[in-house]
């Protein structure tokens, strides 16, 4: 009679050692919790992924290593499962992890059911690291509201802020804004006198004199050409004089400038508000330089 094949090149002789052995060698971070969400067992890749090591987190939920910004969706985590199972899905969130260093990872979790011990639901995540991709889309993100030659937010980035303050204040938070837009005053002279690197020079000096003027909780845009935006939320909003005073004793050259706030009145979006500004600052141009008008 024919020898058969040697037991190791059987699949069906696969016991559990050899799944186990995969499951430890696997470089794609697996782990398996109970019905109480708490790890039973996890690979190296998984304890590398959250960056503790497997004695730091056997027993443990993974919510204690989630970021504090995910932690909402970890709470849902048992309901969208419950959903995905009911539809013959599985569930794929995307979440944050945070190691005891600060360090952040990113990564896609897909969660499956698995009958554990006693037909009680455990659960198996099977983890995809993200952590490069974010990065970059953050890096092209930033960039895309970036300003090149002044280093402040750009047009873009300044909507994208106006839209937030939209939508905190649509949620009844937020509190005081004052919106603001500035504009050199005959810079084109500057320029022509000058010459364009020169220009070029003082715009970027006067976004650092921005910077240096302003608080932490500011908002600084170059709105375009030579004209600049501010927004100061909150506390801050009440200093809007004193911010743009400061300011104008900083412009380098002997240069001015004229401005024009607008305080975000009740029931009123963040756009139109920064529209009086404008028209603030169109009045005040009208009536001569380096002038500021407020509401
Ligand atoms: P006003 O006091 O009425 O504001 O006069 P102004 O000359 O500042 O205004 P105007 O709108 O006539 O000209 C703006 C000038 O800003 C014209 C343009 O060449 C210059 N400018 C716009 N963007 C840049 C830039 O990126 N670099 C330099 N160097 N100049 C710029
Ligand atoms: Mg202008
Ligand atoms: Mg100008």
């Amino acid at each position: 009679m024919e020898p058969g094949p040697t037991p190791t090149s059987d699949p069906v002789d696969l016991d559990s050692r050899w799944y186990r052995a995969m499951f430890e060698a696997s470089t794609v971070p697996m782990a398996l919790a109970d019905e109480d969400g708490l790890l039973v067992v996890a690979n190296a890749a998984y304890c590398a992924m959250v960056g503790r090591s497997w004695p730091e987190i056997a027993g443990r939920s993974s919510r204690d290593f989630t970021h504090d910004d995910d932690l909402a969706q970890h709470r849902a985590m048992d309901r969208l499962m419950a959903d995905a199972a009911e539809r013959g899905e599985v569930l794929r969130v995307e979440k944050r992890y945070l190691h005891p260093d600060g360090a952040v990872r990113w990564g896609w979790v897909s969660a499956s059911p698995v009958v554990g011990p006693g037909g009680r639901r455990w659960t198996m995540a099977v983890i995809h690291d993200t952590t490069d991709r974010r990065r970059t889309e953050d890096d092209l993100l930033t960039a895309a509201s970036t300003d090149q030659l002044t280093g402040l937010l750009n047009r873009r980035g300044w909507m994208t802020h106006l839209a937030e303050f939209e939508r905190v204040a649509a949620h009844g938070g937020g509190g005081d804004l004052v919106l603001a837009i500035i504009d050199l005053d005959r810079f084109k002279d500057y320029n022509d006198t000058r010459g364009h690197d020169a220009g070029d020079r003082l715009l970027a000096e006067f976004a650092r004199a921005m910077v240096a003027s302003a608080c932490e909780a500011a908002v600084l845009a170059r709105w375009g050409g030579e004209e600049f935006a501010l927004a100061l939320p909150g506390s801050a909003a009440v200093h809007i004089d004193a911010v743009l005073g400061d300011l104008a004793r900083r412009v380098p050259d002997g240069q001015t400038f004229c401005a024009g706030y607008a305080t975000v009145r009740a029931r009123e979006s963040a756009t139109d508000c920064f529209a009086r500004a404008d028209a603030r600052l169109y009045q005040a141009k009208r009536q001569g330089r380096g002038r500021v008008l407020g509401d």
